[in-house]
């Protein structure tokens, strides 16, 4: 299960405060330098870490008694707060343009889940928004993803755009939005092709496409299996392109959460959602409270 390591630490650090009446300072840093070593070994990137660390020590040392939490339970609850706030506070939600079709444009490394994401993406708006999205296979390189792609269209009953491999990226998605607009879709989702590096020509293209069709959202799909190369990822994506938020997809694996706890500090872009499983509709709005409750217990 995702975040099982340091679930077990940090509720094994915070049960030995829990119950104290009084909280000294010396407790406190004792505490802090236990949940440092669990997030660095959870993968947490180490800035991060440093500064989760120096602002729960400001707010634990500075809180204002609470009658009704003892003293332990109000460090617990400062750091319940913070590892919440870390991940983005809110959960945050998936664009709508003010004028249809709302285009989203999903990329991401080759093997991170985008195609998937895609169908799984379109599924979660028809069904809890009721909206009409067009799918569209901009990835021309990695074999077998257009047909993927329309597998899936099939499986959900919704249309692909696909013109084939032959014809360019920034064409395809060009073509993708006029198709939407005639039809009268209100979401199209782009599904552009990944690597299994970031490289410059990658880039150059995905950046084209961004500016020939101006897209209200840009999401970029991450393996969180991936650790701290998720987050080296997500840095050079958004350099490139400003994303505006990420799915972290194999939540449902053994991962050892660091991506989902450092990509939002790191980017300063919200994760919008969660890929739970293998199936289309194992795709969840992330909630960064729900998430720092699961990891604490
Ligand atoms: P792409 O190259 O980025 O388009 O990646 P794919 O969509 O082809 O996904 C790569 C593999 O990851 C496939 O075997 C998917 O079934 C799997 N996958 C995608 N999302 C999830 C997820 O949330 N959980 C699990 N367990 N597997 C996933």
């Amino acid at each position: 299960m995702a975040f099982e390591g340091l679930a077990a630490r940090l509720q094994g650090t915070l049960t030995k405060i829990r119950g104290k009446g009084k909280v000294s300072e010396q407790d406190i840093k004792e505490m802090m330098r236990e949940v440092r070593l669990a997030l660095l070994e959870a993968d947490v990137n180490f800035k991060v870490v440093k500064q989760f660390i120096a602002s729960v020590k400001e707010k634990a040392l500075g809180q204002e008694v609470m009658k009704s939490l003892t003293p332990g339970q109000q460090v617990i609850k400062v750091v319940n707060e913070e590892l919440t706030t870390l991940m983005g506070s809110e959960q945050s939600k998936i664009a709508v343009a003010s004028k249809a079709p709302t285009i989203v444009m999903m990329v991401g490394l080759q093997g991170a889940g985008k195609t998937t994401t895609t169908a799984k993406l379109a599924n979660y708006l028809r069904k809890k928004h009721n909206r009409k999205p067009l799918l569209a296979a901009c990835d021309v390189y990695r074999p077998a993803a257009i047909k993927q792609l329309e597998t899936l269209g099939k499986q959900l009953d919704m249309p692909v755009f696909s013109l084939g491999d032959q014809v360019s990226p920034v064409e395809i998605a060009k073509q993708a939005v006029l198709k939407a607009k005639e039809e009268h879709h209100d979401y199209v989702i782009l599904d552009t092709a990944g690597r299994l590096h970031i490289d410059e020509s990658l880039m150059a293209e995905l950046s084209e496409i961004k500016a020939t069709v101006n897209p209200d959202e840009i999401l970029l799909v991450v393996d969180s299996m991936t650790g701290q190369d998720a987050v080296n990822v997500a840095e050079s994506f958004n350099e490139q392109l400003s994303i505006t938020g990420a799915v972290l997809t194999k939540l449902d694996g053994d991962t050892r959460g660091g991506a989902a706890i450092s990509i939002k500090a790191v980017t300063n872009t919200p994760i919008k959602f969660a890929g739970m499983g293998e199936k289309i509709d194992q795709l969840e709005p992330f909630y960064p409270d729900r998430m720092a409750s699961r990891i604490l217990g």
